[in-house]
Order: structure tokens, then C-alpha cells, then sequence
């Protein structure tokens, strides 16, 4: 993304970084800096509420332990005032399972300690996904709206990125979303956890598959464990069991 040439007026990309750790902050800042983007950190919970708020920024690298609010209350915050890409840093990989099955709504996570080449990436990532949602939101007037994909008893209202089973609702993280969109639009196929990443998350390294795994679960527990099976080896494929087609060849977990 060469965004180094902007014309002046043109806003830049502003990243928000909340994180306590000054050696680790100056890293991040340092390192996206060099991308071309405005770059802010902050040292703690309610300071990042604050400045997310303030900033408005294009996407929030937040860490999880903080002194005063910890970042899965600042995600919540952060979210309920106005959606925005979350990558958050987390201490252990089992600490990302957890958080996901929170469902405190992060797009991404990534376990310390990282490298700054994967950092970037990841954000580079959620800047492009947040960009085609953004592009989609604004064509969606143009068309006639488009009929829900429905598999199964799952409905899902792409324009109104709103989902029921049966007649009720499911609330879904925007991630959660995509991720149910990719597998529902792709019913009765195995599709692997990189083809998942790269569709979803639009960055693939193998670091990547737990965030996968973790909201997969995640849905499974929102949805019913039925919906989606988990092919060993392979990947997953959305399956309704009650929907008449023939089931894939493959071992569902239970
Ligand atoms: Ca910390």
C-alpha cells in the first residue's frame, strides 16, 4: 500500500496502540511509523478509551493486561462507541481461545512476543478488510438488495450482516460474521484453515490457523455445535445436518 504519496487534505491512516510496556510501545510505534502512518500509543486502559475516542483512529493494536481497565473492557468500550479493527496482544495462545469464546469483538489476535514484520502484516490486513467493508457499505445502495443466503435453517442478511437460525436472532462479532459468511457461502465444502484465513482475515502465515480454531469455536457455542464440522487434518465445512444434501466424507468432532 504505497500511501507515502498522499496529496495533502487526504487523511493518512492513524493506528491507536495501547499498550503499558514503553520498550514494546516504542517498538510498534517506531515500526508502523515507518509504514507512513500516524502513529499514537498510550499507556493505559482508560487513556486508550479516551483517545480512541478522540482519535478516531483506522485500527486499535491493543494489549490485554493493562493497569486500570484491562483491554477486553477498552475493546467493549472502544466497540460500543463505533466499530473499529482490533488486534489484540495477548500472553499466551490459550489466553486467545479465551478471549474469543468472550467474544469481546478483537478482529485478530497475536500472542507475544511477535515479530514486527507479522505485526505489520496483520494490520495491514485489517486496514484492507475494513476498506472492502467500508467500499461494500457504500455500493450497497446502488443495487437491488440482495436475498439472504440461506443454508439450512441459518439465514443470513449480508447487507444487514444480520443472521437467524430458525426465528432467532444470533449476535455475531463482525469477525464471527465473515467467518460464517465464508464457510455458509462455501455449504458442503471442506474448506481448509488458510483458505479461511485468506478469505477472512485476508492474511495467511501458519501463526494464524488458532485464530481459526478460536472462532470457530466461538461460533459453534452461539450457533449450535452442529452447524459446522470439523474435518481432521483439513479444515472445516458448514454442514446442516437437517438440509437433505449428503454429508461430506469426513470425521466430525463431537
Ligand atoms: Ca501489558
Amino acid at each position: 500500500m504505497a500511501n507515502t504519496h498522499q496529496a495533502p487534505g487526504v487523511p493518512t491512516t492513524s493506528v491507536l496502540v495501547v499498550e503499558d510496556e514503553p520498550a514494546i510501545a516504542q517498538a510498534i510505534v517506531h515500526r508502523l511509523s515507518a509504514e507512513g502512518w500516524s502513529v499514537r500509543a498510550v499507556g493505559d486502559g482508560l487513556a486508550g478509551v479516551e483517545a480512541a475516542n478522540a482519535l478516531q483512529p483506522d485500527a486499535v493494536i491493543l494489549d490485554v493486561m493493562l493497569p486500570g481497565i484491562d483491554g477486553l473492557e477498552v475493546c467493549r468500550r472502544i466497540q460500543a462507541e463505533r466499530p473499529v479493527p482490533v488486534l489484540m496482544l495477548t500472553a499466551r495462545d490459550d489466553e486467545t481461545d479465551m478471549l474469543v469464546g468472550l467474544g469481546v469483538g478483537a478482529d485478530d489476535y497475536m500472542t507475544k512476543p511477535f515479530s514486527m514484520r507479522e505485526l505489520v502484516a496483520r494490520t495491514k490486513a485489517l486496514l484492507r478488510r475494513q476498506e472492502r467493508a467500508a467500499a461494500a457499505a457504500h455500493s450497497g445502495g446502488i443495487h437491488e438488495p440482495e436475498p439472504p443466503l440461506v443454508v439450512g435453517d441459518v439465514s443470513i442478511d449480508r447487507a444487514q450482516r444480520r443472521v437467524l437460525r430458525g426465528h432467532d436472532e444470533v449476535h455475531l462479532t463482525p469477525t464471527e460474521f465473515d467467518l460464517l459468511l465464508a464457510l455458509a457461502s462455501n455449504a458442503r465444502t471442506v474448506l481448509t484453515r488458510e483458505r479461511l484465513l485468506a478469505d477472512v482475515w485476508d492474511w495467511v502465515d501458519a501463526s494464524g490457523t488458532r485464530t481459526v480454531d478460536s472462532h470457530v469455536k466461538a461460533l459453534r457455542r452461539k450457533l449450535g455445535s452442529d452447524l459446522i464440522r470439523t474435518v481432521h487434518g483439513v479444515g472445516y465445512a458448514f454442514q446442516p445436518a437437517d438440509d437433505g444434501a449428503d454429508a461430506p466424507h469426513a470425521v466430525a468432532e463431537p
